[in-house]
């Protein structure tokens, strides 16, 4: 019994002697060996998952200005998204004010200074929106200018029953607001520039009524006491298909000029070296007034005052070939 039990001692000393040999073994074998593996708990002991549906789309969370940032085609995009969401934006509408207090929100993030222009214009009250960084012992002063007032009614729809609706204007009107904002994020701040960014109304009613075409743009050329070296207008440039000729009124070196920087950056197939239309755009009140200034837009756009200018012709990587263009340009020049 004894020596039975002085045996069974024996082979548990030897047995925990062999644990502690082996447990350093293993530990000196492994030294960095990973913790174990945790099992996934299976999905099925999770309550479903509820999933809420937004009354009214919530407008894009306000993003931390990144001086110097690349150009974000989708930051772009979801402001394009904002303005869609806030429904048709003609002059005088509920849906145009709230673009305005939101523009200039976005600004004042971004870390502009902006205000609004109030005028009144055939009895239309019309608003343009300036924002402005750096002052006249800078630079060139360069104006950026866009159109964020949609157009009254879809005259140019197929269908003869919705000719009198209005128009979404996802490409005509939320594009070139949506390139400008995310211009206003991402322009260095030490550009030796002064830059305005220019949000013009009343752009789209012409042949409406006692309407006519840029208003907001021909009465901000008017009002100003000094006159800017350039401007470049941005306007339908959110198409998928995107496809940018040379407009002919538009002053030629500066045209040259931001045509070859898209080419720099390989964006030949999007920026196409020659002529196609005449347009009358914010550009030309600027070329009126002797000031140079360049109408970047894409006319080629088959739902151009319909009811189908929505959300889903514009493409957020056009917005990008846009927006990189400019800020390519405009940190160059
Ligand atoms: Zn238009």
């Amino acid at each position: 019994m004894q020596n039975m039990q002085k045996k069974h001692k024996n082979n548990r000393r030897l047995f925990f002697w062999a644990c502690i040999i082996g447990m350093f073994l293993a530990c000196s074998l492994f030294p960095g060996a990973p913790a174990p593996t945790v099992t996934p708990v299976p999905s099925d002991v999770f309550p479903p998952t509820v999933t809420v549906t937004p009354t009214s789309a919530p407008p894009p969370t306000p993003t931390k200005p990144v001086f110097g940032d690349r150009f974000d085609g989708e930051r772009a995009f979801a402001d394009v998204a904002h303005q869609v969401s806030l429904g048709p934006r003609p002059v005088g509408s509920v849906a145009h004010a709230r673009t305005v207090t939101w523009i200039v929100e976005s600004l004042e993030i971004a870390g502009w200074k902006a205000e609004v222009q109030e005028l009144e214009i055939a009895g239309h009250p019309v608003r343009n929106i300036i924002a402005s960084r750096g002052d006249d012992t800078q630079g060139e002063w360069i104006v950026l200018g866009a159109h964020y007032d949609t157009r009254l009614h879809a005259d140019q729809d197929a269908d003869p029953e919705r000719l009198e609706e209005p128009v979404m204007g996802a490409n005509d009107g939320a594009s070139g607001v949506g390139v400008l904002l995310e211009l206003a994020r991402v322009l260095p701040k030490d550009l030796d520039k002064r830059v305005w960014l220019v949000f013009f109304d009343a752009e789209d009613n012409g042949r409406i009524g006692d309407w006519d075409w840029i208003l907001g743009s021909t009465a901000f050329v008017a009002a100003l006491d000094e006159h800017p070296d350039l401007a470049v207008v941005v306007d339908m440039i959110g198409d998928a298909d995107l496809q940018v000729y040379y407009e002919i009124f538009s002053d030629q070196t500066i045209r040259e000029e931001i045509w070859t920087t898209a080419a720099g950056l390989g964006y030949q197939d999007a920026f196409i070296q020659e002529e196609k239309y005449t347009i009358l755009d914010d550009h030309k009140p600027f070329l009126d007034a002797g000031i140079p200034a360049v109408d970047i837009i894409d006319f080629d756009y088959p739902y151009w005052h319909t009811t189908e200018d929505t959300l889903d012709k514009v493409s957020p990587q056009s917005l990008k070939i846009i927006g990189d263009t400019l800020l390519a340009w405009l940190t160059a020049r």
